[in-house]
């Protein structure tokens, strides 16, 4: 591609002297600052002339790729569109400009909106209380099985260590119950995807009086509707444990079902997935963490201020904008949206658990194995077609894992053209496997070495000059 866009830093285009900016005549007099505070050398900065640095940085954000350049079909992640009218509410300079630290009387308008999203958090999940300090779905977890470790400690019960989380666990979860101290014990999923009774019912009678919490999702993360959850919670309940509901992607229940009817007593949302914040790139976030009447005193303090507001005025905008009548279409049209997708594709796509499944569903890669392509390819093969890649290899109970969300807010033309060009990179798998083996082809870079990446990032521009030479 074209290297003159792609290949240069801004450090790159620096010309000594070249200036982009003339600074206001200074009406105050002078400010002489201390020589002990002032820098040595000159800090290196970038000299550009205005329009070098507006065409530097409108080609970068060209070779970004987002739910509002193309269709991001992100399982687990609900890449849903970011409607506009929630930035417009958030960049209100009134809740902008306010500051964390500012006396409580100053921020009544904040905390209005904060009760009021906690009002309409309680309706939609059937809990009692939120609190809304935590910053991101993993921080929410462990928030909430603090809130359940200090309800155990509470009433003396203190062998209550141990958290049941089924094998099709979010990764996060075992991590959250291992950072709050917790152990982890893992029950087995059945063949079609649903937690083994069996398998429970053995860990509970074996481990029951140390039970802390079971935590779940449901839908699963194979996008299974899980049918056992009141036998489950039962079970646990009555071992003395607390139900604990990871809602991460709460998608396919707006409008269908509650975690707090279905027997859960504290869960997490993440409100940038289900109420519409953008996401990428690890942030920002907010999980607020919602508990069953009774449990709100074991809320532990996880943050000093009410967790990122801006996330939760986007929320707050995206709920009262929808209402009560559009917000119950959102669950059933995500679940139509990836049925629709599922039953368009397991010809030519494996399918291992054949059932209909909510808001995503999870594929075992191309049907024929004999092409020697794999989910990488076809991933790698969609970028050339303009498509964002699902997520590929989770969750981990398959070898060729592609998860896909299609989201309710997509056109049936998108659904569409989108299946058209999985069918056809299906075709090439064939034909031509090389071809999807090498894509891709049309972006700024090829594959990169993601380990490398992850291993040794280049954070900084010296580090790049040093590497290089
Ligand atoms: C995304 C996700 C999480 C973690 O949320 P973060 O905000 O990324 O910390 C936890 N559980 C499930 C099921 C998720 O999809």
């Amino acid at each position: 591609m074209n290297n003159r866009l792609y290949g240069n830093l801004i450090f790159e285009l620096s010309k000594e002297g070249r200036k982009g900016y003339s600074l206001p005549r200074n009406n105050y007099g002078d400010y002489q600052i201390p020589q002990e505070l002032c820098r040595a050398e000159d800090a290196a900065l970038p000299e550009c002339d205005e329009l070098t640095v507006v065409r530097h940085y409108t080609n970068l954000s060209n070779n970004n790729f987002g739910v509002d350049t193309g269709f991001y079909p992100l399982g687990s992640c609900t890449m849903k569109y970011n409607p506009k009218i929630n930035e417009e509410i958030a960049a209100l300079p009134q809740f902008q400009n306010l500051h964390p630290s500012q006396p409580g009387a100053t921020v009544m308008g904040a905390k209005a909106v904060i009760a009021m999203l906690d009002e309409a958090l309680c309706a939609l999940t059937g809990l009692a209380h939120f609190t809304f300090k935590p910053y991101a779905g993993a921080h929410g977890e462990l928030t909430g099985l603090m809130v359940i470790d200090n309800y155990h400690r509470s009433r003396g019960d203190l062998q209550r260590k141990k958290v049941i989380v089924p094998d099709s666990a979010h990764g996060t979860n075992p991590a959250s119950a291992a950072v709050c101290g917790l152990e982890i014990i893992e029950v087995k999923s059945q063949a079609d995807g649903q937690v083994d009774l069996d398998d429970l019912r053995r860990i509970v009678a074996e481990l029951g009086a140390e039970i802390a919490a079971m935590m779940m999702t449901n839908p699963n993360t194979l996008g299974l509707f899980e049918t056992q959850i009141p036998e489950i919670a039962k079970l646990i309940h009555d071992c003395g444990g607390l139900m604990y509901y990871d809602g991460a992607n709460l998608n396919p229940m707006l409008g269908a079902c509650r975690p707090g009817d279905m027997g859960f007593d504290v869960m997490h949302i993440n409100l940038h997935k289900t109420f519409s914040t953008p996401h990428g790139g690890g942030g920002p976030g907010a999980g607020p963490v919602g508990v069953r009447e009774g449990l709100q005193e074991f809320f532990p303090n996880v943050s000093p201020y009410q967790g990122n507001f801006g996330v939760m005025m986007r929320a707050c905008a995206y709920i009262l904008s929808l209402g009560r009548d559009q917000l119950k279409m959102v669950g059933p049209l995500a679940t139509l949206n990836a049925n629709y997708i599922k039953e368009s594709l397991k010809d030519v796509y494996e399918l291992p658990i054949d059932t209909t499944c909510c808001h995503e569903f999870v594929f075992d890669g191309l049907k024929d194995k004999s092409t020697g392509v794999t989910t990488m390819d076809v991933a790698k093969r969609l970028l050339d077609y303009g498509y964002h890649a699902p997520t590929i290899y989770f969750p981990l109970l398959f070898h060729e894992s592609l998860m896909i969300e299609p989201t309710e807010n997509e056109s049936k033309e998108t659904l569409d053209g989108f299946i058209e060009v999985m069918r056809k990179i299906a075709e090439e798998a064939k034909t031509d496997p090389e071809l999807v083996k090498s894509a891709p082809h049309n972006t700024p870079i090829g594959r990169v070495d993601d380990v490398l990446a992850a291993k040794h990032p280049i954070t900084t521009y010296k580090q790049m000059i040093n590497d290089n030479n």
